[in-house]
């Protein structure tokens, strides 16, 4: 049965231009969500220089890429990025490349040693993009690496890069003010300001007047979100009660920050889904506190135990890194312990890969050998994998309420979609749109997806 259907979607202004007598952008994108969303931020700033954006490389004036710095593979990518559009700048050779985010933060002017890099560009810096460009028309580099304590782009509305037009990001803060010891965020997208939640409003209408049925918003922490009174819990029950016909969803909560009035506007408004991703790192106190997370495995523990009693039906998802400095097998051990105590629905699991200039780079040894770190990170994964599995299977024969986002990649004959608690759901087209809230009968599933009918 269908719950609602949005009718034909009126998708104008903030949509891509695609525009044939235009100069022509084409933007790649590496890393978090937040990098997707500033993408389409800066999409919206060359698009009112003048540049219309394409898909194809192949037919672009300017070619970007926006960068991630957090591990040391995610960065060993980019450079093979860099060296394919080495060629096409032999190709042709009026074409300008720019790198812009976290990566072009970090390494600065190094950057431009290469004869590849024309623009480098960090994340407070956008609005400085059309003058750098203009620059390397007259042959010269530019480059813009200045932090801001201000800037959050809140007057400008992102050119949506998705294709469906049915989920999209809004920003709601810029920076971090936490130094886990780990992280490379803190200085490479500067410290943590809130945007105005008027303007958070204003985007989310935008969205809703053009066919949006789903937002997430956005932070480094967004349970520290603080403008004037208004808090996160405040901000949360504002956007919900804005966009009723919307889902709304976040990320990412900080263990030591999450309020449980966060929580009680969460159970309060149906619209808000139920998932919750709450980064652990480790199940060690020890290595918590050389992390400097700031909350012992016993708190977080508590907070989950909390978020179960509040919102019963709620999933939990984080992040875990294997093999951080100093992590003996006890320690790892207490990691999987936590896992099953925590039951997670999902999570983002990660070797320890030391950040040059982080806490951790300067003050411990990166001691845990390589192929231990493989040996737990794998463990890890398959605890996960079970834990997957088991939460999915819950699932079997309930009926469950889903967005549906696209056509799945294995079959043209499916769709796929999202639970509120950010399960993935294929199941038959039969007569559903991308953008339907339809609901489902779920009668398989694997630790990834659930599978099901519609009914
Ligand atoms: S909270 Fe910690 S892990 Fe997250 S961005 Fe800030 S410093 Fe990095």
């Amino acid at each position: 049965m269908h719950i609602s259907s949005p009718g034909k979607r009126t998708i104008t202004s903030i949509r891509p231009v695609f525009d044939r007598e235009k100069p022509k952008m084409y933007i790649e994108t590496y890393g978090c969500q937040m990098n997707v969303n500033d993408s389409e931020v800066v999409a919206a700033i060359m698009q009112k220089a003048g540049y219309a954006v394409t898909k194809d490389i192949g037919e672009a004036n300017l070619i970007l890429v926006n960068t991630c710095s957090v591990r040391d593979n995610a960065e060993q990518r980019i450079w093979g990025r860099l060296e394919y559009f080495r060629q096409e700048k032999k190709k042709r050779p009026d074409v300008s490349v720019g790198v812009i985010g976290c990566m072009a933060e970090r390494l600065k002017e190094s950057l431009l040693e290469n004869n590849i890099v024309d623009i480098v560009i960090g994340p407070d810096a956008y609005r400085d993009l059309p003058k750098l460009v203009e620059k390397t028309e007259s042959g010269q580099k530019g480059i813009n690496v200045l932090l801001s304590r201000e800037e959050t782009y809140s007057d400008i509305s992102p050119v949506r890069l998705d294709k469906t037009g049915v989920t999209a990001f809004i920003s709601i803060m810029r920076g971090c003010n936490n130094v886990c010891a780990f992280c490379v965020v803190p200085y490479t997208r500067g410290g943590e300001r809130s945007r105005n939640p008027e303007t958070v409003i204003r985007e989310l209408k935008e969205l809703s007047a053009n066919g949006y049925k789903e937002v997430t918003l956005l932070g480094q922490n967004v349970d520290s979100y603080s403008w004037d009174s208004v808090y996160f819990a405040d901000l949360l029950a504002m956007v919900a009660e804005a966009a009723p016909d919307m889902r709304v969803r976040f990320s990412t909560s900080h263990p030591k920050d999450m309020t449980d009035n966060v929580l009680k506007i969460m159970a309060k408004y149906d619209n808000i889904c139920n998932c919750i991703h709450l980064p652990v790192q480790s199940g060690s106190t020890a290595i918590l506190q050389k992390m400097n997370r700031k909350y012992t495995r016993e708190e977080y523990l508590l907070r989950i135990e909390t978020i179960r009693k509040i919102i019963p039906d709620c999933a939990i998802s984080t992040d875990i890194i294997a093999g951080f400095c100093g992590e003996t097998q006890k320690d790892h051990e207490d990691t999987l312990s936590l896992m099953k105590e925590a039951g997670y629905d999902f999570a983002y699991m990660f070797k320890y890969s030391e950040r040059p200039n982080t806490r951790a780079a300067r003050q411990f040894r990166d001691d845990v050998p390589e192929e231990i770190k493989i040996k737990r990170l794998t463990e890890i994964i398959d605890l996960q994998s079970e834990l997957s599995l088991t939460s999915h299977k819950k699932d079997l024969d309930s009926i469950v309420e889903v967005l549906v986002e696209d056509i799945s990649k294995r079959s043209e004959n499916d769709l796929c979609g999202r639970t509120s608690q950010n399960k993935m759901v294929i199941f038959p087209k039969e007569n559903c749109n991308i953008g339907d809230l339809v609901k489902i009968k779920i009668t398989d599933c694997t630790q990834a997806t659930l599978k099901g009918i519609l009914i």
